[in-house]
């Protein structure tokens, strides 16, 4: 498909219907649905094309499910041939061929020291299913009940998945300080802020009156996703895993985003050779279609049987996509693709980053990239950052609409804009992206006023 727009001089009738139609109709909960109005009828690659006529190039890729892109043709080939097979689509959790198959693929790809003990449970079709299974497990394994999780943590939107989340207003989950490089909460940052961070979890664990009782787990990300694409040190990561094991604590890593080759390893924790006890996924495992999964180590399994069960187990069309998803990326080397294609959007946004007093901080992994907007007029807070600009945030993401480009906010005040585009984009597609980026946010900080109600931005070395 063309990268270049087409737009129609009036979008036709249908289109605004349905738009119409949804908002009169849906929950008030709904979200993308606000920030990008468009009806996408065809899509392939990063590619959609919305029902008005008019083409985006996708950097949302399904809250960064679409490793691929959109309806890559190993997936839809691996789909149809289940179909055309006269295969049951539902089973349960019954042994099928196609199931066999994902398992084995999935296996071949974990660390080989998890590979050699895991065992896998499919869980109910979401990402937060498979959270809410490894707080089970855990908790069955260790009979202890409270939980570890990190402040700025998305890990879903069912009531224990939530209440790990960052978000969250609820007791039970004892919040720990994520090393968090641009607005570290020691106002050190980089590998001294890690540092700290890690140290106030060793002393909360070690310090028999710090009112924390030993946890049933840990669950962390190894870059927070929804928390504003923040990376994690692998020092950090590794002082985490040691911190676990030695007190017999399970650590859950949740890959449900950074998996499948998106930060430039197969999964995110091969960069720092961390292996966890508990790895939750589900996103990209299912090439497009719900799936989610735990893996974990045998040891962990005291389940009795039915202790975690669910009617959507078993879906087949996901399991054939996502096997052939894993495949894919495996054989083509799609996560060193990543991580090489990454590297260099990534020094673009920071060139970016340099001449526009808007961007506080750019940072990423993979093709998990993020630029954080601030409020170019304010002085930096205690943590050494100024503060999130969510106004201009928005203001760029719809000037990234505006010019047939589909990205995401995330991060604390939704002030992060997000970059998740398929593994497979091609060099002029990545500059595309980077263009249209970079174009919306000067056109945004031109027109959008400072959170201080000032008149709009200067650019660093430029006349506005
Ligand atoms: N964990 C992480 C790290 C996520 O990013 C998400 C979704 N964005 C979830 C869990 C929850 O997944 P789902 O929306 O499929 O329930």
């Amino acid at each position: 498909m063309a990268l270049t727009d087409t737009v129609p001089a009036a979008a036709p009738p249908a289109h605004e219907g349905i738009l119409r139609r949804q908002s009169l109709r849906e929950s008030a909960a709904r979200t993308y649905a606000r920030s990008l109005p468009i009806v996408p009828v065809r899509a392939r690659g990063l590619t959609i094309e919305g029902a008005d006529g008019r083409r985006y190039l996708d950097c949302l890729s399904g809250a960064g499910t679409l490793a691929l892109g959109h309806n890559h043709p190993v997936v839809l080939e691996a789909i149809r041939a289940v179909l055309d097979s006269g295969a049951p689509l539902h089973v349960l959790d019954l042994a099928t061929p196609v199931k066999d198959a994902f398992t084995t693929e999935l296996f071949a790809t974990l660390p080989a020291e998890l590979a050699e003990s895991a065992r896998v449970q499919f869980c109910g079709p979401a990402g937060t299913d498979a959270v809410e299974a490894a707080f089970k497990l855990v908790r069955t394994a260790t009979g202890r009940d409270g939980l570890m999780a990190f402040s700025g943590a998305y890990h879903g939107m069912t009531a224990d998945a939530l209440a790990a989340s960052g978000g969250a207003q609820r007791t039970g989950v004892v919040r720990l300080p994520y090393p968090y490089d641009y607005r570290c909460p020691f106002g050190v940052g980089g590998e001294r802020g890690a540092e700290l961070a890690a140290r106030w979890t060793r002393s909360l664990l070690d310090d028999h009156k710090s009112g924390v009782p030993r946890p049933a787990g840990m669950i962390l990300e190894p870059v927070q996703g929804e928390g504003g694409v923040i990376p994690a040190p692998d020092s950090w990561l590794r002082q985490m895993r040691e911190l676990t094991a030695s007190r017999q604590i399970p650590l859950i890593v949740d890959e449900v985003q950074t998996g499948v080759g998106r930060t430039g390893t197969f999964w995110a924790i091969e960069r720092s050779g961390i292996v966890p006890d508990v790895l939750v996924l589900s996103k990209a495992i299912g090439g497009s279609l719900p799936l989610a999964v735990i893996v974990y180590r045998e040891e962990l399994d005291a389940w009795q049987p039915g202790a975690h069960a669910g009617t959507f187990r078993g879906n087949q069309l996901a399991m054939a996509a996502g096997a052939a998803t894993l495949a894919y990326v495996r054989a083509n080397g799609l996560a060193e693709r990543a991580g090489e294609l990454g590297g260099r959007m990534l020094a673009r946004l920071e060139a970016l980053a340099a001449s526009h007093d808007c961007i506080g901080d750019v940072r990423g992994r993979g093709l998990m990239l993020g630029l954080e907007l601030v409020d170019r007029e304010a002085d930096a807070d205690a943590t050494g950052a100024r503060p999130a600009d969510p106004r201009l945030a928005a203001a760029v993401q719809q000037a990234c609409l505006d010019r047939g480009l589909i990205v995401e906010l995330g991060g604390r005040h939704s002030a992060v804009v997000r970059l998740l585009p398929p593994l497979t984009i091609t060099d002029e597609q990545a500059d595309a992206i980077l263009d249209r980026l970079a174009d919306a946010v000067t056109a945004a900080v031109r027109t959008t006023p400072g959170p201080t109600g000032s008149s709009p931005t200067t650019l660093r070395g430029t006349t506005p």
